[in-house]
């Protein structure tokens, strides 16, 4: 088998564990795999590296950040090859530009365009273990890029689907994907499986298991992910197209995100274009926009109110006021304390009662629901963020009991 593993900052923070992860890379390639290795960077090494650009350049700019930035991931590959080295076995460390990942030119949130193989499959018929370091690209102009924070995952996902890999493991410091966060609901459970779409929308909510474009591609091209533990050997969550569980559990996870705020435009005049007005410059801004609510008009003006970034806020606020003249509301009214809570699962799409279940469980626990919005398969409710966790427990209790 060909089998592409990943392991986070976490696994390889010191040189304990970078021999711990050198063990678990061994035994796979002993066990007569074709083995290739995507690493990021050691512990918070990339956290002090953009410390250290702020220390001589508050503004510094893209191209330069990628330069430095990407160097952690070289020096996690270079120790994991020496670490290798020195069991005996064969190896070889490869930055982005030596196995061919290609990317746009988007500095600092690159996407890949391409993976040439030829040198990857030319050290893997040597029998050698290779080491690629994760985060990094290539654009097309010769300069180095990132793929944005946490992108090595989607490193490891990229190798797999264009070697055609048997498998992806994503090794971390969880045992795998569960029902809720263990440290908010201690008897939240590891799933066995999740659907891509699932794990996708759980990933876009706050639970940091993957990076979110990585279970994009991995959907797209059929890559069998597995996350799982560095330092428990046992089997971790699937991620797959369908999985067999899917009809008897009414949702598979539930999810808290607290980078939230929200926007209120109070008493626009309740006439075509609104609506377009308002997300057209926050659009133009550069500001995602998560929930929207529009209530019933009342005596000629309408009010709409939506989530963005908490990071966004200001400049979401400022996006609004520019255009006071040109939309004539009243005035706008924002809460940065306010935390959306989400139930996701594939079961949805043919249960019914999930969503009465969710608020019923939230009525209970005496929490107010200030905005609700719902896909095929998910329900998010925005609340305040003092009762994030207690709503979280809740839900967990009313589903998982
Ligand atoms: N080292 C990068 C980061 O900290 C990439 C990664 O860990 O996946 O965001
Ligand atoms: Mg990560």
């Amino acid at each position: 088998m060909l089998i592409v593993q990943k392991f986070g900052g976490s696994s390889v923070a010191d040189p304990e564990k970078v021999r711990r992860v050198a063990g678990i890379i061994a035994d796979t390639y002993c066990e007569g795999h074709d083995v290739v290795v995507v690493l990021s960077a050691q512990g918070k090494t990339t956290d002090h590296l953009i410390e250290m650009a702020r220390q001589i350049n508050e503004r510094p700019s893209k191209r330069e950040m990628d330069m430095l930035l990407s160097t952690g991931e070289q020096m996690s590959i270079a120790l994991m090859a020496m670490a290798i080295e020195r069991m005996g076995l064969p190896v070889v460390s490869l930055c982005a530009w030596q196995v061919g990942l290609e990317t746009n030119c988007a500095h600092c949130n690159a996407q890949i365009l391409r993976v040439d193989v030829d040198r990857l499959q030319a050290e893997l018929d040597k029998r050698r273990i290779v080491l690629v370091a994760g985060f990094q690209g290539l654009a097309r102009t010769g300069d180095i890029t990132t793929l944005g924070r946490g992108g090595s995952d989607t490193t490891a996902v990229a190798i797999a689907a264009a070697l055609h890999a048997d498998r992806c493991q994503i090794f971390t410091d969880v045992e795998g994907v569960y029902t809720a966060d263990p440290r908010d609901v201690p008897d939240a459970r590891k799933l066995a499986e999740i659907t891509y779409d699932e794990m996708l929308e759980l990933a876009s909510l706050g639970a940091k298991v993957l990076h979110n474009r990585s279970v994009l591609m991995a959907k797209r091209y059929g890559v069998n992910l597995e996350v799982l533990s560095s330092y428990v050997r046992k089997p971790g969550t699937k991620v797959k197209e369908v999985v067999k569980t899917m009809e008897e559990m009414k949702i598979s996870g539930i999810a808290k995100d607290l980078n939230v705020a929200r926007i209120a435009v109070i008493g626009l005049p309740d006439e075509p274009g609104m609506a377009f007005r308002v997300f057209r410059a926050l659009a133009n801004a550069r500001i995602n926009v998560d929930i929207i609510l529009q209530s019933v008009g009342r005596d000629g003006t309408n009010d709409i109110s939506f989530t963005v970034p908490r990071s966004d806020l200001e400049a979401a606020r400022e996006a609004i006021e520019a255009y006071r003249d040109v939309l004539g509301f009243d005035h706008v009214n924002v809460d940065d304390k306010v935390a959306k809570v989400s139930i996701v699962g594939a079961g949805m799409m043919t249960a019914s009662g999930i969503a009465a279940m969710m608020f019923e469980a939230l009525s209970d626990a005496k929490i107010n629901i200030q905005m609700i919005s719902t896909s095929e398969i998910k329900v998010s409710v925005l609340i305040d963020e003092a009762y994030a966790d207690r709503a979280v427990q809740a839900i967990h209790e009313a589903f998982f009991r």
